[in-house]
């Protein structure tokens, strides 16, 4: 028997050990990055197809490594909220999009710029004093700027959220909901926190025109948000006749490849260029 408990905790501790390794070593790669600079915004227009013009747009993090490849925040975002490097990484994001707003094609135009932050960070005061000294300083005014928060992990202390939440909303900063429909506590989020924007997860747009159940989830989501006097942003369209679909359904705040794709901002100061009303 001793055998046999050495041995399991022998294969326990190789299972911790190959679980562990590859997240240090990309912590630290992460580390690396942030001191090399390699994190980029990428934009992504919002369409209001009432005007078929940009209403928003949202930034999207890419890892632009050395030899020009592109790594996807599915690779390193999940790994940077549990260490907490994650808030390097949105102050980061920030900045670049403050200066950015210094562009004339920025300056010039009145859409908004929604940055993805994580449930932890609007609990956080630092957080809160960072960004609008920075908005300050820089002077962005406040209603360029909106935070969305994922549904998809929960808040460790709605109290605190809360007034978070309210003093940026306050300040002029909106707060949408993102991947509504997916996660935790939807629901009770936007009874207790000034939420203006739902975002509906592309799980949910998907569904579109196929039997899948989670069709009948699209709609009662979108019937809620009406009843509720939210707006709505159906994320991940692709196609005409998901387009169609959500426009009987009143719903006009686009976001997905049928549109545009998420492009870095050299791109997409071109695409403000042709895009005369936002
Ligand atoms: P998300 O916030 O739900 O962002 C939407 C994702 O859908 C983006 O993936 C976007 O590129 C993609 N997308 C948009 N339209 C379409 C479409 O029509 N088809 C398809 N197939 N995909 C579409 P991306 O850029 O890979 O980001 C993945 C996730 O990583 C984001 O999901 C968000 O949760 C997270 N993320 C990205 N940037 C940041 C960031 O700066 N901070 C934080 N905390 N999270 C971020
Ligand atoms: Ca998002
Ligand atoms: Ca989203
Ligand atoms: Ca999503």
């Amino acid at each position: 028997t001793q055998l046999l408990l050495f041995f399991m905790l022998l294969s326990v501790s190789l299972m911790i050990g190959l679980y562990r390794t590859p997240e240090r070593t990309l912590k630290e790669m992460i580390s690396f990055g942030l001191l090399k600079k390699e994190f980029v915004p990428f934009y992504q227009p919002i369409i209001d197809t009432r005007t078929d013009s940009m209403a928003c747009c949202e930034v999207l993090i890419r890892w632009q490594r050395a030899d020009g490849e592109l790594i996807s925040p599915n690779q390193f975002i999940p790994i940077a909220e549990h260490n907490g490097q994650i808030k390097l990484l949105t102050q980061y994001m920030l900045e670049q999009v403050i200066d950015q707003f210094q562009d004339e094609f920025f300056v010039n135009k009145g859409f908004y710029v929604s940055i993805n932050v994580t449930p932890q960070q609007l609990e956080d005061d630092e957080f809160l004093h960072t960004t609008i000294n920075l908005l300050k300083q820089r002077n962005v005014p406040a209603h360029r700027l909106a935070f969305e928060v994922t549904e998809r992990i929960p808040f460790k202390n709605l109290a605190k959220a809360k007034s978070i939440i309210q003093q940026l909303t306050d300040f002029g900063i909106s707060i949408k909901l993102d991947d509504a429909g997916t996660g935790y506590g939807g629901f009770s989020y936007l009874q207790n926190l000034p939420i203006d924007t739902l975002k509906i997860d592309k799980m949910f747009i998907d569904t579109i025109g196929t039997n899948d159940v989670k069709s009948n989830i699209l709609d009662s989501i979108i019937l809620f948000a009406k009843h509720a006097g939210l707006k709505v942003i159906a994320e991940g369209v692709e196609t005409a006749e998901q387009v169609a679909y959500l426009h009987q359904r009143d719903i006009h705040l686009m976001q997905g490849f049928y549109f545009a794709k998420p492009m870095p901002f050299s791109e997409f100061r071109l695409y403000l260029q042709q895009d005369l009303q936002s």
